[in-house]
This record gives C-alpha cells, structure tokens and sequence, in this order.
C-alpha cells in the first residue's frame, strides 16, 4: 500500500513537471543543489519517502560519509571539491 502511495506521488511529480506546474521543477532542482553540497539530511527531508531514504542510507552507507553508495570514493562532486581545494592551497 505504503509504496503504491509513493509511486502515485512519483508520478503526479512528474506529470506536474511535464504540465509546468510551478514549483516542480524547482523542487528539483534544490535537490540537485542539495546532492552537489552532499547534503544529505536536506535531500532525506525533501524526498518522496523519507523513511525508505533514511533506511537505504544507512543500509548502504559508503565506507565514507560524505559520499552516497552510487558512486562512493568516485563521486564527482567529491572529486571537484577535492580539486578546487587543492588549487586554493598556496604553493
Ligand atoms: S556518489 Fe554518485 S550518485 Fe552520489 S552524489 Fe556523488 S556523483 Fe551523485
């Protein structure tokens, strides 16, 4: 019951964003903003199903925090922050 109720709210997201309902499409784009700062608490409060989120976090947490199970280590916002912080190093 529980996730025919959030595949039917999946759904109608999309069909807002498709219609060009305001605000759909800038919700997701917080949420890309809130994945590129690796935010995980603010995407685990905007998601869909905050509880499975919360639950699959934790199941499949990488070996680093900041990093989701997706790409781990090879995340590329990760990546490019590494790289801008060490350009801003001196010397
Ligand atoms: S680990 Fe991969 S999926 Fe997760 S935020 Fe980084 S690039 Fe995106």
């Amino acid at each position: 019951m529980r996730e025919g109720v959030i595949a039917a709210r999946i759904a109608a997201h999309a069909g807002d964003l498709a219609k060009g309902v305001p605000g759909a499409a800038e919700w997701d784009l917080e949420f890309s903003r809130l994945r590129q700062a690796r935010d995980w608490e603010g995407q685990l409060r905007r998601c869909m199903d905050p509880r499975r989120a919360r639950a699959l976090r934790h199941e499949r947490r990488a070996a680093h925090q900041e990093v989701c199970s997706m790409c781990g280590d090879l995340c590329v916002f990760k990546i490019s922050d590494d790289v801008k912080a060490r350009a801003r190093k001196p010397g």
